[in-house]
């Protein structure tokens, strides 16, 4: 025993570096304070994104002993910050950006110091009754009963995946029904529809992609149509997935018609709002998102329409019975954990995981601290920058796709020849121009530049930049 204690002894000496004394502590967060500000402070110069080679980046070894904040701190700089897109600068106008708001970043802090748990309300009902209160709140601005089941994952893929596997078992989806069942849906429905179905084990149920009318919004009476000759053959029409934003154009289909159809023909009615349901906060937009509220499930992104940094998906599901059967567990080591009442479910019984990051606080403490006016003001500028855009963009003699319902806007210069590359070309100057970032995409074969407009960063001086930025890529294509 006494070689043991010695042992011992020595190890703990060795262990107790992993507590640092105050003095360290404090030396490491203000250095991380110091960068996390300054990065902020250039975000207006810094640009909004950096070419780089393709090669791997490597960092330098873990070290047997401790590190040189300094250091470490250099090499994040150098390695990750300063290369790709960046993703806080209000310049990112590709794909869907969101920015970052700062007091998310101090949640996190907060939430990782704390290291409170937010799986289980037994462990920590502060905790989880603040994320239920976000859920709620969340439900509140979209039109959803304050009593709905929810839950903050990490983003729009997990919350499709939990609304889906939700609807499968509420459906009884399951062996010989599975490959009678139809999933209706359109071709601008987001990829991670695809995935969660296959990850839930509806890879072979039959998917309908129903034709887009012409503001890329799925058309009602196909749809209807196609319910019908499905039934008529002996299948099972189970699921509609309704967009509320599609990524690529930014369309909200006909949701009020989708939710008159699924309720008619006895299908459940998910509606994909990863992008665009934050909208809904707007009250004159209220009507483009009505019937939204009649949907079984839907998803919001809060890491993107609500500003929030990477890592905050939030589903929404009005049967929560439903989502609990489909995801709760029963193991005996927490036979301590277990609520007496059935309808009060932790965030472990609604999700597929039990010990989770406390995500919860950022937006608490985003919402706390800043207040939904400047939220709604956020997202309304979004819109109106849009729009702007779109106007402005014809003035240089562009075209352009629909007038934005949200916030996203096609557009594409009218080159006499190679249309197509002489686009990815502009798009290219754009790059390395590097002030802002666009991106691209296919309609109907052909290419499109597309204007995503969803950092609370973003502001008029940045889009008068793009344009100047693609007038003067214009003229040197043209003159080439
Ligand atoms: C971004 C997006 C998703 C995926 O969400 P992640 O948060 O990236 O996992 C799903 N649907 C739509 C409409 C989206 O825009």
């Amino acid at each position: 025993m006494k070689e043991e204690l010695n042992e011992l002894s020595k190890v703990e000496q060795l262990a107790r570096q992993l507590e640092p004394d105050q003095k360290v502590l404090r030396q490491w967060s203000e250095s991380v304070l110091q960068y996390g500000l300054s990065f902020v402070d250039e975000l207006d110069s810094s640009g909004a994104y950096q070419a780089h080679d393709g090669s791997t980046l490597h960092f330098d070894d873990i070290q047997e002993g401790r590190g040189n904040i300094d250091q470490v701190i250099q090499e994040l700089k150098d390695k990750v910050d300063s290369i790709g897109i960046n993703p806080a600068s209000g310049g990112h106008l590709g794909y869907i950006p969101g920015g970052g708001l700062y007091p998310a970043a101090l949640g996190d802090y907060l939430a990782a110091v704390t290291n409170r748990y937010a799986g289980i309300f037994y462990a920590n009902p502060g905790a989880v009754s603040m994320e239920n209160d976000m859920i709620k709140w969340t439900a509140e601005q979209m039109g959803y009963p304050s009593n709905c089941g929810g839950n903050l994952c990490s983003g729009g893929s997990i919350a499709n995946l939990i609304a889906i596997t939700t609807a499968r078992d509420k459906m009884n989806i399951e062996g010989e029904r599975v490959r009678d069942a139809v999933v209706y849906m359109t071709q601008q429905v987001h990829h991670c529809i695809h995935k969660a179905l296959r990850i839930a084990g509806l890879g072979n149920t039959i998917w309908r992609n129903i034709p887009l009318d012409a503001s890329f919004r799925m058309d009602v009476e196909r749809l209807e149509k196609q319910i019908q000759v499905d039934r008529q053959a002996g299948l099972n029409p189970f699921l509609v997935v309704g967009s509320a934003g599609t990524t690529d154009v930014g369309a909200v289909d006909p949701l009020e018609d989708l939710a008159r159809i699924c309720s008619a023909s006895g299908c459940w009615f998910h509606v994909d709002g990863a992008y665009g349901a934050a909208f809904r906060l707007l009250e004159d937009k209220a009507e483009l998102f009505s019937g939204m509220e009649l949907s079984d499930s839907m998803v919001i992104d809060p890491h993107k329409g609500f500003f929030l940094p990477y890592g905050l998906g939030i589903v929404l599901v009005k049967d929560k019975l439903a989502m609990a059967k489909s995801h709760a567990y029963q193991a005996n080591y927490m036979q301590d954990a277990m609520n007496d009442s059935d309808l009060d479910f932790s965030p472990a019984d609604l999700s597929p995981e039990l010990t989770k990051h406390f995500r919860g606080l950022r937006m608490w403490m985003s919402l706390k601290l800043l207040g939904s006016t400047a939220l709604k003001a956020g997202i309304r500028e979004k819109h109106l920058l849009a729009k702007y855009f779109w106007h402005s963009i014809q003035g240089i003699g562009f075209e352009v796709g629909p007038e934005p319902a949200l916030s996203v806007v096609t557009y594409r210069y009218p080159f006499e020849e190679s249309a197509n590359e002489m686009n990815l070309e502009l798009m290219k100057y754009v790059l390395a121009d590097g002030h802002n970032f666009i991106s691209s995409t296919t309609i109907e074969e052909e290419v499109w530049l597309r204007l995503a407009v969803l950092s609370f960063r973003t502001h008029r001086d940045r889009i008068d930049h793009l344009m100047d930025t693609l007038r003067k890529g214009v003229e040197n294509l043209r003159s080439r």
